[in-house]
């Protein structure tokens, strides 16, 4: 490997980045002039633009997460665009998307479809993927978020079948037949403890569920029910220790509690309700 690699590596690891070999080579490419794929066994200094180059290893090294840096992170079956404005999407909210497939056994049945603060809207665009006929109405409180939503619904050729709205669950009055949402849903210390990537990069907006954490739940669990229809379905992601409050929050609220699913890491992550 040449120098310029290794001393790369070097600096990524004395910064003691977790993966400084995938990185290096996701930012090398991030900065390529040339079309083929760089790898480090062959690089040379000719196919990269050097100041950006340094500018998103300066980054890096300061540990903003590769996705805010490339402004990609995938989800599901998409790529989407993503800056500090939207929490990542993760791969353990995909779960969201899975449990839908396995409540709404047919794909092309004409579906109404609410995702609470969406976000970079990757979920509601997964959705409006894996469901042909649904229609969904995506909200979120923050300005930027929406921007954020817009575009990647915009670049995915999606905005007819996603209507896309600043607003809270306040203000909706129609009813649906699906709701989902990965509300904030960190505890104050919880916040307090999460790592620097997610501390200084990901926006607080879309963590901070109140002093316990569970605030959003106990709004979704007064004021969700109303914009359901019967037999309709909520799934929303939850905090690993939260699921034994949420059951509590939502056991007056008219919703029946379905089943909880856990994650690859076996922890509580996605509970299922539906309308009685
Ligand atoms: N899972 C996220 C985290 O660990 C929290 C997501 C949320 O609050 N909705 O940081």
């Amino acid at each position: 490997m040449n120098n310029f690699i290794i001393s790369n590596l070097q600096k990524l690891k004395n910064k003691k980045i977790q993966n400084p070999e995938i990185d290096l080579r996701i930012l090398l490419n991030n900065s390529k002039y040339t079309e083929s794929e760089i790898i480090l066994s062959n690089f040379n200094l000719d196919q990269i633009n050097i100041e950006h180059f340094n500018s998103t290893l300066n980054r890096r090294l300061a540990n903003e997460p590769i996705s805010k840096i490339i402004n990609n992170k995938s989800f599901w079956k998409d790529d989407f665009y993503v800056n500090q404005f939207v929490l990542d999407p993760r791969p353990e909210t995909e779960a969201i998307i899975e449990e839908c497939l396995n409540i709404i056994k047919t794909k092309d049945s004409h579906i109404k479809i609410l995702d609470i603060g969406t976000g970079s809207g990757a979920i509601a665009i997964s959705l409006a993927r894996e469901f042909n006929n649904s229609h969904i109405t995506a909200i979120d409180i923050s300005d930027q978020a929406i921007e954020v939503a817009k575009k990647n619904i915009i670049d995915k050729n999606l905005y007819e079948k996603i209507e896309l709205k600043k607003t809270t669950i306040d203000h909706m009055n129609g009813k649906f037949d699906l709701i989902v949402s990965n509300p904030p849903y960190l505890s104050k210390q919880d916040h307090e403890n999460v790592s620097i990537e997610i501390k200084n990069f990901e926006p607080k907006i879309a963590l901070d569920g109140g002093e316990d954490g569970l605030n959003f739940y106990r709004e979704f669990a007064k004021k969700i029910p109303n914009i359901m229809i019967k037999d309709a379905y909520l799934i929303i992601e939850i905090g690993e220790k939260q699921f034994n409050d949420c059951k509590d929050i939502f056991s007056y609220s008219g919703l029946n509690f379905l089943k909880k699913v856990q994650d690859l890491q076996k922890k509580d992550r996605i509970m299922v309700f539906s309308k009685l």
